[in-house]
């Protein structure tokens, strides 16, 4: 079986995991300050903070830029559940905006029609591991005085004019799940240059409290902290991002190629300045195709190709969503696409061979 995703941990991860259990400290410790370091510089940040997951990334990012009970974030409802989710977190509302049938991250134009007196953030996915649309957003923000929260999630060293993703906005966000383009299980990140927003969401991820000044309460706080057993495969990972993303792109090259040609399947584009890093290859298969999507999935299966489906529902379609007011009909191109997306094998375990057997057997149809 082609597995759709697959945790890649070596003996480095286990001989490191190895010295942090025999150290006597294995919770929040030096590990995690040694991991941030070195996110932060891979990043291009001054700061970088360590928590449990990217959701808790999310939430400490809302946090610190002020987000609070009764605002506003614009988001796209073309997502994981996570993002809208933090918002909520925070007791703001998610205000979504339909996306683009080409990238799937939301349409920049459509955002200045939902700004409102209770907007407080926007809240970009750099989604399947291909940035936004920087520009167009940035000037958004800047003529309304809103921050910029990005949720790059799955675009661990994606780039935009050789900037790495998460370092656009106020904050950036990073996830560390067993899935992503690196791990450490469970896990998140936020990376900023400002020092304020760093401080603030190193207090949200420990109850509260200042890391210098323990036992005093500021404000709310949760315990997001991330173990040193997490950070030391952290660092291990981080170490093999680039080679690791080299091979996302290389199979989606290969796919590109053997998969561009053939009516009813519409590839992913690359935006002319933008590094993808492929967290997924999602394929388009329209009316056009000769069987229905659910098919092609069917018959994956049956030899041995593993697929998925992100996402199968925008999230405006859920009752969670829909209990803000939301309805069907609202954002026709997430709908549409969800209908018809469909992500491919790409990951680094993915040989050259397995991607020519991928191509033929879509071709085979
Ligand atoms: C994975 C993911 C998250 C949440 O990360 P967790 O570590 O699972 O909490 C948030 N947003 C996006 C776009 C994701 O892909």
């Amino acid at each position: 079986m082609i597995n759709i995703a697959q945790p890649i941990i070596g003996e480095e991860e286990i001989e490191a995991v190895e010295k942090v259990l025999k150290s006597g400290m294995i919770a929040q410790g030096p590990k995690v300050v040694e991991f941030e370091k070195r996110f932060a510089k891979f990043c291009g940040t001054k700061y970088a903070v360590a928590v449990n997951s990217g959701t808790a990334a999310l939430h400490c990012a809302l946090y610190a830029c002020g987000v609070k009970t009764g605002d506003e974030v614009i988001t796209t409802p073309f997502t994981f559940v996570a993002t809208a989710n933090a918002i909520i977190m925070q007791g703001a509302k998610p205000v979504f905006v339909d996306i683009l049938p080409d990238t799937f991250n939301f349409d920049p134009t459509r955002i200045e029609e939902k700004i409102t007196k209770r907007t407080k953030a926007i809240l970009p996915v750099d989604l399947f591991g291909q940035i936004y649309d920087v520009e167009a957003v940035k000037k958004i923000a800047r003529k309304y005085n809103l921050k910029i929260i990005e949720d790059a999630c799955q675009a661990h060293g994606a780039e935009y004019k050789n900037k790495k993703a998460g370092t656009f906005g106020d904050i950036g966000c990073f996830s560390f799940y067993a899935t992503k383009n690196m791990t450490t299980g469970e896990g998140g990140m936020i990376v900023t240059n400002k020092k304020g927003y760093a401080e603030l969401a190193k207090r949200f991820r420990h109850h509260g409290q200042s890391e210098k000044t323990r036992y005093q309460y500021f404000d709310l706080g949760y315990n997001y902290r991330m173990t040193d057993i997490a950070a030391a495969i952290g660092i291990e990972q981080l170490r093999k991002l680039d080679s690791f993303n080299e091979k996302r792109i290389r199979n989606a090259k290969i796919l590109t190629e053997g998969l561009e040609n053939i009516k009813g399947l519409i590839v992913p584009i690359v935006k002319k300045g933008y590094k993808h890093v492929f967290h997924q290859y999602a394929v388009r298969i329209t009316d056009e195709f000769k069987v229905t999507r659910d098919k092609l999935v069917e018959y994956s299966k049956s030899k041995g190709i593993g697929t998925a489906i992100f996402y199968p529902k925008p999230l405006h379609l859920h009752p969670h969503f829909q209990k803000l007011g939301y309805k069907k009909g609202e954002f026709p191109v997430a709908e549409k696409v969800s209908k018809e997306i469909l992500s491919l094998p790409v990951h680094p375990l993915v040989s050259e061979r397995d991607i020519k057997f991928i191509i033929r057997t879509i071709k085979g149809i």
